[in-house]
């Protein structure tokens, strides 16, 4: 078992049953979290006998970074796993603090039309110790403080359901990594059941659901989930969520020239949203050299944009950070896969 998959209660436990102090999970918590030790034997205040068995029950194990290409605020992570396979994370600096896009999975099987990741089938998912130690690592290679998490990188974080829901209680858990909640974000391509069950688990993280479409036909046509769940079920699934947390929701729509970005589909989308607590974030398409779409032109971002105001729906555009470090999810790790 690697440690850094234990949550904090887990590992009282661990200690409770050894006939231990339950208070010894939170010291250990500590010197792997906020004193940051890479061994066990660091660990000053924990007897020798304990820290042999803690050696001898858990590992301390963490991907290895391969590559990292920087761009202006933007540094661009190639992670090697325990098994070989590879995955990205990428470490964004943004003026409220420096935000890193973390992979649930190695690759992903949701092969939505425009991303790169899809293009690479889910190997595996990732376990809950190899999403916490995405961060450990970042941190200590820029010696910095990560302040906000998204899950926006390879995989999709509802097919991972449960190490996801574990990741989360570990690196917002005050006595460790301590991300408050409302400082991490899921996205999802829309796996209704799952919007539910989150929506039930009461956790006051965002959420943010990937559209990128105004209609059934369309979206269907570029993420092949909507055959499974329609735009309806996402959208009562997403009133639900409200409903049960009092939380906005954010609907992400990748702007893809002549394909969504058109004033009709503005309108659609403008009609589709209409009376929910939920915004809009506009996406600057990123290009990638094996997938045919184009990126909208940033006056065409803005048209659709006004519309979307004009009817009374939030609506933001997002930065770009990516292209120049191949930032679009999955770009490097196919590279380096084809290799
Ligand atoms: N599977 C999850 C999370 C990973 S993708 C999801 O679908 O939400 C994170 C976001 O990046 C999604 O909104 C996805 O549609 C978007 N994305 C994928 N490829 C992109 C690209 N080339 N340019 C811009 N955004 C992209």
């Amino acid at each position: 078992m690697n440690i850094y998959g234990m949550t904090l209660d887990e590992l009282s436990s661990y200690f409770e049953n050894l006939g231990e102090k339950k208070f010894k999970a939170v010291q250990v918590y500590d010197w792997l979290y906020k004193k940051r030790v890479n061994s066990f034997q660091e660990m000053s205040n924990i007897k020798k006998e304990l820290v042999s068995k803690l050696e001898n029950d858990f590992s301390l194990e963490k991907p290895v970074i391969i590559t990292r290409q920087n761009g202006k605020d933007v540094h661009k992570y190639l992670l090697k796993l325990k098994d070989g396979n590879y995955i990205e994370a990428v470490l964004m600096h943004h003026d409220y603090g420096n935000s890193l896009c973390v992979s649930t999975q190695v690759g992903c099987n949701m092969g939505c039309a425009f991303c790169e990741s899809g293009r690479l089938k889910k190997k595996r998912n990732l376990e809950t110790a190899e999403m916490v130690s995405q961060i450990l690592v970042i941190e200590a290679d820029l010696h910095i403080r990560i302040s906000h998490v998204v899950l926006m990188g390879i995989g999709e974080p509802f097919d991972n359901y449960d190490n996801v829901m574990k990741f989360i209680n570990i690196i917002n858990s005050g006595k460790g990594i301590d991300i408050g909640a409302r400082h991490i974000t899921v996205s999802t391509c829309g796996i209704v059941p799952k919007i539910r069950e989150f929506a039930d688990s009461q956790l006051q993280v965002n959420l943010a659901i990937s559209l990128h479409a105004p209609n059934d036909k369309l979206r269907s046509q570029i993420m092949p989930i909507n055959k499974a769940y329609k735009l309806k079920d996402i959208i009562d699934s997403v009133k639900y969520y409200i409903e049960k947390t009092n939380r906005r929701v954010t609907f992400e729509y990748i702007m893809l020239e002549g394909i969504n970005d058109t004033k009709e589909c503005a309108l659609e989308l403008a009609n589709l949203l209409q009376g929910l607590t939920a915004y809009v974030n506009l996406i600057p398409y990123n290009e990638t050299s094996h997938i045919k779409f184009k990126k909208t032109s940033n006056e065409q971002v803005m048209k659709f944009y006004d519309i979307l105001k004009k009817n009374k729906i939030g609506v933001t555009v997002r930065r770009e950070f990516g292209s120049s470090v191949s930032a679009a999810c999955g770009q490097l790790r196919a590279k380096e896969e084809e290799k």
